[in-house]
């Protein structure tokens, strides 16, 4: 997840956030608003609306505090950690090596709950020495915004702790798994399949719910199951590809021939003499007698038809020069890393400044489907 929004920095880490957080921000102060309004007529529209401001922005702040501690957490078990996003229904801390070990994960994935969890009944316990209770919530505005608080955060702890893996519980089910099996990649999938099941049920509940008492509550339920189980499957498929590109290097999935276009070329004759007709999935673009960039089907797309006759291929090219480059002895999965952190479709694999061969996603997924090693734990053995 790619965050839309820099805030800063905290112990070197990118805090950032996703536009979607501004959907639960909003719906935390409006339906507090609401709330406040209905049971406490005496209260100022100032108070209303700054004790529902107040909460949400304080909630950001305790989302955060949750991260951070997964991330502090993670870097002093010796993982680098790059971000925190925060979203619509969480935050996601970009840890960027994968746990060494069992106890790490487990540490690593409980502690967010755990901070949850502690801020929630420290602020339970302050709310509740200034009156407030969950029947009655509203005596004072400074009791309110923290009783409030203080519940978000434990049901913050207890939705992160639902066994769906990638959420903090499935990571911790994950790192059990893998300390009694003692294989990481196997352990993955397992808590990712639990993970499905865990979101599948959310979904017939939730619909079970609506359908029966009409209950928009059941939508939310389906909703968030929705999510699990794409999370889930992503991480599933995520992890298979892993274990299918260990141990490859950039030069074993790199496409090598390349044909070559002249840059003056139109696209039209691209298209016509290159593209339709040549088996080739690659083309470098050639300028007096030099690899000056490459170009795909998709540039071509760039273009309108009617215009192909009067472009050249060489003002659709991705210019080499701006290309991300990588050696080809460079582990396969390093440079999907790249790809993925960057949010780049190829990559230039270039060595001694000669142009090797174009490492791209399509590559990566052909590769996979031929050799289908996706889904077999035998290099489990190897790790
Ligand atoms: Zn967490």
């Amino acid at each position: 997840m790619r965050s839309h929004i820099k805030l800063g920095r905290i112990a070197g880490i990118e805090i950032g956030l996703h536009y979607s957080w501004f959907i639960i921000a909003f719906l935390i102060a409006f339906s507090l608003a609401a709330h406040f309004q209905q049971v406490r007529h005496d209260w100022s529209t100032a108070e209303i609306w700054g004790a529902a401001i107040i909460t949400s922005i304080l909630f950001f702040v305790a989302l955060l505090l949750h991260e951070l501690a997964h991330s502090i957490v993670a870097k002093s078990r010796g993982l680098s950690v790059r971000a925190i996003t925060l979203f619509a229904l969480g935050g996601v801390s970009q840890i960027e090596t994968e746990a060494p070990d069992a106890k790490s994960e487990f540490w690593i994935a409980i502690v967010g709950p755990l901070t949850s969890f502690v801020i929630g009944v420290i602020l339970i316990a302050i709310a509740r020495a200034l009156g407030w209770t969950l029947a009655n919530d509203a005596v004072n505005p400074v009791g309110a915004v923290l009783g409030w608080l203080g519940y978000i955060n434990l049901l913050l702890a207890v939705f992160n702790m639902i066994p769906g893996f990638p959420l903090d519980g499935g990571r911790v089910l994950r790192s059990i798994i893998w300390w009694i099996n003692k294989k990481p990649v196997k352990s993955t999938k397992i808590a990712a399949q639990i993970g499905q099941v865990v979101a599948v049920l959310f979904i017939v509940y939730g619909l079970f719910r609506f359908f029966v008492g009409a209950n928009f509550g059941g939508l939310w339920l389906a909703l968030i199951g929705w999510f699990l189980l794409d999370a889930a499957r992503s991480s599933y498929l995520q992890v298979g590809i892993l274990a299918g590109l260990r141990g490859y290097r950039v030069r074993d999935l790199m496409e090598s021939n390349c044909a070559a276009v002249d840059g003056y070329l139109s696209v039209r004759d691209f298209v016509d003499h290159y593209l339709l007709h040549s088996g080739s999935r690659c083309f470098v673009v050639m300028q007096d007698h030099h690899v000056a960039g490459i170009v795909t089907p998709g540039d071509t797309k760039r273009v309108s038809r009617e215009e192909w006759e009067q472009t050249s291929v060489q003002s659709i090219m991705r210019p080499l020069s701006q290309m991300r480059t990588v050696p080809p002895d460079m582990p396969a999965v390093k440079a999907l890393e790249l790809m993925a952190r960057e949010n780049l479709n190829q990559l230039a694999v270039m060595s001694e400044g000669e142009l090797q061969g174009i490492f791209s996603r399509g590559q990566i997924l052909r590769f996979l489907q031929i050799h289908s090693g996706i889904g077999e734990d035998s290099r489990d053995l190897a790790a």
